[in-house]
């Protein structure tokens, strides 16, 4: 399941794989994990080297239960301050590092080959990741539906409303992640692309589990 922040990816994703019987991996939240590291270890953004260096022998875990969310930086619950806007401003640019990536790929396929059956989210699952997945979906929504959601996210989480700030992140990011010259956002070719502007959460599942039986 790839497609930009937003589209409600994560909750989708999470309740599919519950209705599937299936694991669930979230990729963002370790990118945002090794983000928040990055950020402890005060390293200069821009410095791809240092990035990658800080994140080298991190130990962190990603749980891949869809009931029970769980993500540890050092035995550290990191679970909120990873969504914080800290790690969401820099995670873009943590993740275009090609050193970050190559370590959270080889990770990624690891739990996947673990798993019977899973949901995988993020950004380059289809393209890089998966590239033999046996179901690909690529969710999109406008850029305001998405900034919608995330600002009604932000302040059902406590994190405040600010609509126009959510929609400039949104932008910044897409642009970031679709520009990048490693593993740019964008539809796997064979992936099925269904827009959620106009859809609730039941409609979508409803539709991904039309796209996953046939
Ligand atoms: O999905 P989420 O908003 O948590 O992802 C945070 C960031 O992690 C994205 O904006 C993107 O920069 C990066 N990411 C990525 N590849 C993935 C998942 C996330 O580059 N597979």
């Amino acid at each position: 399941m790839d497609g930009p922040s937003g589209t409600g990816k994560s909750s989708v994703s999470r309740r599919l794989a519950t209705r599937l019987d299936a694991r669930y991996l979230d990729t963002g939240a370790m990118y945002r994990t090794l983000t928040l590291q990055v950020l402890r270890r005060g390293v200069d953004l821009t410095d791809p080297v240092a990035v990658g260096a800080a994140v080298a022998e991190v130990d962190f875990t990603i749980g891949t239960d869809p009931a029970a969310e769980l993500v540890l930086l050092g035995g550290e619950d990191v679970r909120s301050e990873i969504r914080g806007a800290q790690v969401t401003g820099a995670v873009s640019a943590v993740a275009a590092v090609p050193q970050v990536r190559a370590g959270l790929v080889e990770l990624q396929r690891r739990l996947v080959a673990a798993a019977d059956r899973i949901v995988v989210e993020g950004r380059d699952i289809g393209t890089v990741v998966l590239p033999d997945a046996d179901v690909k979906i690529y969710l999109t929504a406008s850029p305001e539906a998405r900034a919608r959601r995330r600002n009604e996210q932000n302040i059902v989480e406590g994190r405040g409303d600010d609509y126009a700030g959510v929609l400039a992140d949104v932008q910044r990011r897409d642009g970031l992640d679709s520009t990048r010259a490693v593993s740019p956002l964008r539809p796997a070719p064979d992936s099925v692309l269904v827009d959620t502007s106009e859809l609730n959460i039941d409609q979508v599942i409803d539709e991904l589990e039309r796209v996953v039986a046939d």
